[in-house]
């Protein structure tokens, strides 16, 4: 008898997308030379708009949704990975175009997987996944434009939300004094708890934007787009750098080129999906080094199958808190 797993698919039928949990073996999955034992998934930002339908993430059906997992090598013909290996997967079309990672057996190209870093566990890998690897991402592109621990407060927008949570616990811990800025100001101790220096409510980013304003940041991390994005710009501090990685607010940008010729800012695009995999691995050695894991599990939240659904619609209504691991 050939060995059953379960798994969420998407489906549509005419204009009507529809959502279950379904039994399938591995001869349901997609091509690729490495076969997982998924162990966890979580669910991300994206995830929540490609399970609702929200906005058009899935671009094939029928397909299980998942932008990441974490898990253990079964089978492999790809050289350089073998059964037993612990891998990590972000992104590259998975859960998008390719067969994903809320199913309790994933098939891929070998060439997209990450080694599991030593130090992080699978379940943590995925209590970081996407939006912390993301996160990582934007600590590291600050750096590289040589903001530094002294240049003064950085900013971190969306706090509450996964990216957000694990920013701000990242920068405390790299030294940074971190300002969280958060519509959920009830969550203040948490935020405090995770390294955040100040909490200040989001509404203070949702003025209308003038091309400048009193310089506040030398760093910011944000997730919102926007108009949140465009009054962080005009904040900067001259020289100062923002990672811009979300559009939880609007994709729209109402800004000016001010910031840009008057105060010397820099806008910099973080793309967790595509970026190179020599970039991804050092992320990930980053993450086992400089993120508290205390805090980690302080922000994570564990759920089964069954309740990614509902998730997925609260991640949308920004009602997560942290992190969400899926349990497979
Ligand atoms: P979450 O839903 O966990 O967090 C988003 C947070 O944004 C919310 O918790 C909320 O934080 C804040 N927010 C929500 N709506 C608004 C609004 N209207 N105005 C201002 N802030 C708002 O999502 P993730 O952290 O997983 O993802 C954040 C963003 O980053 C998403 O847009 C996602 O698509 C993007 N992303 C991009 C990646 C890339 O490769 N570029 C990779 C991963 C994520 P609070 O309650 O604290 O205000």
């Amino acid at each position: 008898m050939t060995d059953t797993f379960r798994a969420l698919r998407i489906d549509k039928t005419d204009a009507c997308q529809t959502v279950a949990i379904v039994d399938l073996t591995e001869d349901d999955l997609m091509e690729g030379d490495v076969t997982v034992a998924v162990a966890n998934s979580t669910v991300n930002y994206k995830d929540g708009l490609a399970i609702t339908g929200k906005a058009p993430v899935v671009r094939k059906f029928p397909l299980i949704p998942g932008i990441d997992f974490a898990g253990t090598v079964t089978a492999s013909t790809h050289a350089g990975i073998k059964p037993g290996d612990k891998v990590v997967l972000n992104g590259w079309g998975v859960g998008e175009s390719h067969n994903g990672g809320l199913a309790g057996r994933a098939r891929v190209k070998g060439d997209w997987l990450v080694p599991l870093p030593e130090g992080i566990d699978l379940a943590h890998a995925m209590a970081i996944g996407t939006a912390g690897y993301t996160a990582m991402l934007c600590v590291m592109a600050l750096e590289e434009q040589g903001v530094e621990p002294g240049s003064g407060e950085v900013l971190v927008t969306g706090a509450a939300g996964g990216v957000g949570s694990v920013a701000v616990a990242l920068l405390a811990k790299l030294g940074f004094t971190v300002v969280a800025s958060t519509g959920r100001t009830s969550e203040e101790a948490y935020l405090k708890g995770l390294g955040a220096s100040t909490v200040i409510d989001r509404a203070e980013f949702a003025t209308p934007v003038k091309p400048l304003a009193r310089s506040r940041w030398a760093g910011a991390v944000d997730v919102a787009g926007s108009t949140t994005l465009a009054n962080v710009l005009s904040q900067m501090n001259y020289g100062g750098t923002v990672a811009a990685c979300g559009l939880a607010q609007g994709m729209d940008l109402p800004t000016s080129v001010a910031p840009f010729i008057l105060r010397g800012a820099k806008l910099i695009g973080i793309d967790s999906v595509m970026c190179p995999k020599p970039r991804r691995i050092t992320a990930w050695q980053r993450l086992a080094r400089d993120l508290d894991m205390a805090k980690l599990d302080a922000m994570t939240t564990h759920i089964g199958l069954d309740d990614v659904q509902k998730a997925a619609a609260d991640i949308l209504a920004g009602k997560i808190r942290g992190r969400l691991v899926v349990d497979l």
